[in-house]
């Protein structure tokens, strides 16, 4: 056993004694532990780190996609934008292979969204209609305001007190250095307005789904059922859900009038583009870096997820480079379309590439904003267990350690994961990433230099190891059909 190997393992028991289990509070550990040494790391590591933590490759990317494109939502001009930013990209930064694969997303308008509160106290409120929210009628919908924490507390609820009343979900999402708080807290946006349309509401407003204190709404996808009722769905800023609070806790009734011109347009093209560098040795197996392309249309889409697109795309320059032009392996680098509303391009790819998938070693995704990577979770083959312990090795200088659990990949590798592909997540510090997520505050000031070359040095640390290893990675358990998503 190598030194650093040995010293991540030394750091990795430490860690799960005194934490004992994964969330925040392990994450929170790794990020007070100090980095161990960088003795007898391998070469391919050695070198990708030392460029990665020297370099400004992916600030330099996500500085020019949001300040020469900006947002790009799914089927957008900003999104058309994108595809060929990215093209031309990838051949700039010298990737031999170059497509782009057309996949067709869901168009909605956001048009603008007006707000306020009508009684007791009148005064405006700022709001942003959720993805996918049907509009209101042009003179808005004026209804009296029933408020409820979350989905448990309204099916609480008689039909008879939602019935022809606005819904108000109150739920806080709480800071967390792994973002738990999201999960936690998420439903209230992607199924709120579903179920309260059912039970007679004529609009929703939720507090925004974020960390922040900013007037300013968080947007994100909601979802309605294929035959149920829609009704229109916002979210308010902090302040203003604060505001709203307030003047209910007076006892008197409160009434809410919002506009929304938002709408659903059909179908539009959009694409996934790919950037490979082919396998010098074994070039039919493929090392996937992905991450989404696409943005929601405030903001300029810089934690979400241009950080995500410029990690990828750098580790996987960097990685072919440290190698002497080409790995072993072949390194394949998705954008995907539409990961916002709708996972159009991870589908895509699953299913144009489904007979490729057992010859896929190792898949990462980058979608956690430019905060630092501070801890691993891996799913491989039980006959890799080894494999864990080798990456962390190699992971170890940059301060990242391992958690317990499974990785899971992020979203657009959802389709991928229950296929076997063996997946490593390397967890990013997310205590401040859902301050501007999903915002017209997501934009590039907000974005740390020096994280950002910690997170670009982990990836291509991962995607070097796994594209030069000796023996491929094995493909993990496939679950049986009943526990697939
Ligand atoms: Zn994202
Ligand atoms: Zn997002």
């Amino acid at each position: 056993m190598s030194q650093s190997i040995e010293l991540a393992h030394r750091r990795r028991s430490r860690i799960s004694t005194a934490v004992g289990r994964r969330g925040a509070a392990a994450l929170a550990a790794v990020a007070l532990a100090a980095p161990a040494a960088a003795a007898e790391l391998p070469s391919g590591a050695a070198r990708v780190q030392a460029e990665a933590l020297a370099g400004d490759g992916a600030w330099r990317l996500v500085a020019s996609l949001t300040g020469e494109v900006g947002p790009r939502f799914a089927g957008s001009a900003g999104d058309a934008a994108a595809i060929l930013w990215a093209e031309a990209g990838l051949r700039e930064l010298g990737f031999p292979v170059v497509r782009r694969e057309p996949v067709r997303v869901p168009r909605w308008l956001r048009g603008e969204a007006t707000g306020e509160i009508v009684a007791p106290w009148p005064q405006p409120v700022k709001l942003l209609a959720l993805g996918g929210s049907v509009g209101t009628p042009a003179e808005g919908i004026e209804a009296e305001v029933v408020a409820v924490e979350d989905l448990a507390a309204l099916e609480q609820l008689d039909d008879g007190a939602v019935r022809g009343r606005i819904v108000f979900f109150h739920r806080r999402m709480r800071r967390a250095v792994d973002g738990a708080g999201y999960g936690e807290t998420v439903a209230i946006r992607t199924r709120g307005a579903a179920t309260a349309a059912k039970k007679g509401a004529v609009a929703v407003v939720i507090r925004s789904v974020g960390t922040d204190s900013n007037r300013l709404p968080h947007t994100g996808t909601t979802r309605y059922e294929e035959d149920g009722p829609r009704i229109p769905a916002a979210a308010l800023s902090a302040p203003d859900a604060d505001l709203l609070e307030r003047q209910l806790a007076s006892g008197r009734a409160v009434r809410l009038r919002l506009a929304l011109g938002c709408r659903h347009e059909g179908e539009a093209d959009s694409a996934n583009v790919i950037g490979e560098f082919p396998g010098s040795a074994a070039p039919e197996e493929i090392v996937l870096l992905v991450a989404h392309r696409d943005s929601w249309d405030v903001g300029t889409g810089a934690q979400d997820n241009g950080t995500g697109v410029a990690v990828v795309v750098e580790a996987a320059r960097l990685v072919a480079s440290a190698s002497g032009g080409a790995a072993r392996r072949t390194l394949r680098v998705v954008l995907t379309a539409n990961e916002e509303f709708g996972l159009s391009g991870a589908r895509a790819y699953a299913a144009a590439y489904g007979a490729q998938i057992p010859a896929h070693v190792l898949a990462l995704e980058a979608d956690s904003g430019g905060g630092r990577v501070l801890a691993l979770r891996t799913r491989f083959a039980p006959a890799d267990a080894a494999a864990t312990d080798e990456l962390l090795g190699r992971l170890a200088p940059l301060g990242v350690s391992l958690v317990e659990g499974e990785a899971t990949g992020g979203a657009d590798l959802t389709p991928l994961r229950p296929l076997g592909v063996p997946l490593a997540d390397l967890e990013q510090d997310r205590s401040a990433y859902f301050d501007v997520h999903h915002t017209d505050n997501d934009t590039l000031d907000k974005i740390d230099p020096e994280a950002l070359r910690q997170v670009t040095a982990a990836f291509a640390t991962a995607a070097e190891w796994a594209a030069n290893r000796e023996a491929r990675l094995l493909p993990a358990p496939v679950p049986p059909a009943a526990e697939r998503p």
